[in-house]
């Protein structure tokens, strides 16, 4: 009689699937059991939704279904994969010159990790040629915070962000949803310890304390997601903050006041070293920008680009503090 060998995973077939995720430059690798988000969890994020905490994220409401039921996205998907990539920086830009997010200092995540991961499930594959897989990397609605707590591969920090031992929440998440039966890992069920700095340190007091951000008050949000003005009341207060005025793309302040963050090592993946061109970028220069093609041949596939010119513009005018 034939066994189908993805029935169920050895604990060696498991972990010789871990070790290839590792070697694409992962710093963490989980599996958790494909099922439907725990009614606990899927009500705290309805109820973030229902506050309009999302802000103008409205691609947030769309396909509760598969968001809730990741084996909707995968026919026969028994396990979700999570991996983290870190991206911390072994340099930071000089804090004068203003924010930029650490994460856009690289290059587009998206693209680079989906090159790192290509071989690496390629490799996978070969050995499991029976089994579907499907990447995502934000590319379909998936709670991913929540998959990696339930892989195992970390916590969620007050700030919302996952924290991965050892490597902190400047991390990239992937998942692989896959029709593989692999035996789950344990849960990650500690929380950050609630130190509290980050709450104090928000400039735009979005950090609600249940591990949930208020985006309309976010700078991170309001500088890389939002388009057009910020008409809301509060966002425009927040985006008249020292804080905000300092910001050309993003804030890290949560991230860099956690004791999680404090000592970890810098990114191994090249890709998202920041160029001496990123690391000088300044308000004045963007200012000096003619187009968007300009930014593109300074910071060639930074997230960033994204913004192009007059996003950048937006962000840091009228009331930029190097503008008064
Ligand atoms: S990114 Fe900045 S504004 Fe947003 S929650 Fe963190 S500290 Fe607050
Ligand atoms: S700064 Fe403190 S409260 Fe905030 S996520 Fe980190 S450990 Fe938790």
């Amino acid at each position: 009689m034939m066994i189908k060998r993805e029935l169920f995973l050895t604990d060696c077939d498991k972990e010789s699937i871990r070790s290839i995720l590792f070697a694409s430059g992962a710093c963490a690798v989980g599996f958790a059991k494909a099922e439907p988000v725990d009614s606990e969890v899927w009500r705290g994020f309805t109820d973030w939704l229902s506050r309009g905490d999302n802000a103008g994220m409205e691609y947030m409401y769309n396909y509760p279904d598969l968001r809730r039921d990741p084996r909707l996205l995968l026919d026969g998907a028994k396990t979700v994969i999570s991996i983290a990539y870190s991206y911390a920086p072994a340099k930071w830009r000089n804090p004068d010159l203003g924010e930029i997010a650490a994460y856009a200092y690289g290059k587009d995540y998206h693209k680079v990790l989906r090159k790192l991961l290509k071989p690496a499930l390629n490799e996978i594959s070969a050995t499991y040629s029976d089994s579907a897989f499907r990447i995502c990397i934000d590319s379909a609605p998936v709670l991913e915070r929540y998959w990696a707590q339930k892989a195992g591969i970390g916590f969620i920090g007050d700030n919302s962000a996952l924290i991965v031992p050892g490597y902190g929440s400047m991390v990239f998440l992937v998942e692989i949803l896959t029709t593989l039966d692999i035996a789950p890992d344990n849960p990650d069920t500690r929380d950050c310890g609630h130190c509290g700095a980050c709450r104090k340190a928000c400039p735009g007091k979005a950090i609600m304390g249940n591990c949930q951000i208020d985006c309309r008050r976010c700078i991170s949000y309001l500088t890389i997601e939002h388009r057009g003005e910020w008409i809301l009341e509060e966002s425009s207060e927040v985006m008249k903050t020292e804080a905000a005025r300092n910001s050309i793309y993003g804030c890290d302040t949560c991230l860099r006041v956690c004791p999680h963050n404090r000592g970890v090592p810098p990114t191994s993946i090249e890709d998202f070293h920041p160029s001496i061109q990123m690391l000088s970028l300044s308000f004045e220069y963007i200012k000096s920008l003619k187009n968007s093609e300009d930014l593109q041949r300074l910071i060639p596939g930074s997230p960033m680009t994204r913004a192009g010119v007059s996003g950048l513009l937006r962000n840091i005018s009228p009331d930029c503090r190097h503008c008064r």
